[in-house]
């Protein structure tokens, strides 16, 4: 039997080389010679032009035909969050892969992944909905997701702005067993970071207003809404493959884009950070509607690689938690979160309306289709519809750190010890919305008559 290739994928030591330059503001000064360093590494096994490319993704640029990191076109392009595409191909690294069944394009769920003329990789855009596990089945760093952490260390270094994380409800446990959410805190603190916040507070208010969307817009035998705006790519499926039934999605923006957006209500000058498991994170957050609520996606593996090179041990930082959102703002991070969480503050709103909720969760790209075309054939009774692109839901993510199973252990244990079991008996929401005021929900959480029938709620005016 032919002996199967070692895998070679050199993106984890250039992602290291990369943020540690940056952190040490050599970066561009260093960038040839982390070229020659990782070439050393693997004892030339990779080509000048696969490592620079790689290079260039970990600093958020695209590939290129040269085999020098850098053109003089690049320095503009270096100052922002990157562009779209966010999941690019570096083909040079295809060449250690045996020929074949490929992992890559068996993997990509809506046959994005081609090849060209000549055999050379190729990711289809037109169908790529970005969604980025592809990345995570290559084993020679082929495929890859354009970082975004080259400008902001630069911000933090310099301490040029107040800087927030908010970190997605998937994180509880990420950091290894021995990581509380008090010592990720200190150490993005550490970092340079202004605080951290969870994701999951503005989950809370994304929960209540779909909770009265529901009351709103599912009121007969047929009637059903398509929830997981926290989901880009189950947004993105199906705006792109089932359009007949965009008018039944949630009109609220995600927890990610809300929290950016009350962060910056309250504090315009402060950047936003979101990090979590999710690299359609990337794109959405440069989608022209949604664009400048949040300045840089991270995955938590890029974090943890950004700890390494600045040198800090998140084990060893303080304790000091700044605990804020309710359980089912929590759970969001795993499959039938939003159901749950969005059932139980329909309970508590508006009881009788809770009595017929028909939830159907449903995680998977593959599945997603399934549960999508059922609805189109009108063969499924719910009608409240979770669907989540990742197996598990976010803990399942591409940027994730450990194994999905143990994600959704440690985001019910997070959950189940927080100080309120909904968005409803949450002290933090209602402080939000005091001093946001209730005039700029719809522009904050979304547009639709729901925000207008929240903020009247919560006032008493309704
Ligand atoms: Fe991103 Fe979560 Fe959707 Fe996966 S399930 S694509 S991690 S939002």
């Amino acid at each position: 039997m032919a002996e199967q290739p070692k895998p070679l994928n050199i993106r984890p030591r250039i992602l290291y080389q990369v943020a540690k330059a940056a952190w040490e503001g050599k970066l561009f000064e260093q960038r040839e010679e982390i070229c020659r360093l990782v070439m050393q590494e693997f004892q030339d096994k990779a080509t000048q032009r696969q490592v620079a490319n790689q290079i260039r993704i970990a600093m958020g640029l695209d590939p290129h035909d040269d085999a020098a990191v850098l053109t003089e076109d690049d320095e503009l392009a270096l100052m922002g969050m990157g562009s779209e595409p966010v999941v690019v191909a570096n083909p040079d690294a295809c060449r250690s892969c045996p020929e074949g069944d490929r992992a890559c394009e068996k993997a990509c769920p809506v046959a994005a992944i081609t090849r060209d003329e000549l055999g050379r990789l190729r990711i289809n855009y037109e169908k790529c909905i970005g969604d980025g596990h592809c990345v995570d089945v290559c084993d020679f760093g082929a495929l890859a997701h354009k970082s975004q952490f080259v400008p902001l260390i630069e911000i933090l270094r310099q301490r040029s702005h107040p800087v927030y994380a908010s970190v997605a409800p998937a994180f509880a446990g990420q950091f290894g067993p021995n990581v509380t959410p008090g010592k990720l805190r200190s150490a993005l603190l550490k970092l340079g970071f202004t605080d951290m916040v969870e994701t999951a507070l503005y989950a809370d208010l994304i929960t209540m207003k779909e909770a009265f969307e529901y009351d709103h817009f599912v009121q007969t035998e047929t009637d059903f809404m398509l929830t997981s705006c926290c989901c880009p790519v189950w947004i993105k499926l199906i705006e792109s493959r089932f359009p007949e039934l965009i008018d039944r999605i949630s009109p609220s923006v995600s927890p990610m884009i809300a929290s950016g957006r009350v962060i910056k209500a309250l504090q315009p000058e402060a950047k936003v950070v979101f990090i979590g498991p999710c690299v359609a994170k990337k794109s959405e957050a440069q989608l022209p509607d949604l664009k400048g609520a949040i300045d840089f996606v991270l995955t938590f593996q890029e974090l943890a690689t950004i700890f390494a090179a600045a040198g800090i041990n998140i084990e060893d930082q303080p304790d000091e938690e700044n605990a804020q959102a309710s359980w089912g703002g929590r759970i969001y991070g795993r499959t039938g979160g939003v159901s749950s969480a969005v059932g139980s503050t329909l309970k508590a709103l508006v009881p009788r309306r809770a009595e017929n909720f028909k939830p159907v969760k449903v995680d998977g790209i593959p599945d997603c289709q399934k549960v999508l075309d059922r609805i189109k054939t009108g063969q499924l009774d719910a009608n409240f519809i979770e669907g989540m692109a990742c197996k598990g839901g976010c803990v399942g993510g591409p940027g994730r750190l450990i194994p999905p199973e143990e994600g959704t252990a440690y985001v019910n244990s997070y959950g189940s010890v927080s100080h309120a079991q909904t968005p409803v008996e949450n002290p933090h929401v209602y402080a939000i919305l005091a001093r946001l005021g209730h005039k700029q929900l719809p522009e904050l959480t979304g547009e639709g008559p729901m925000s207008v029938l929240l903020a009247r709620k919560l006032t008493g005016n309704s």
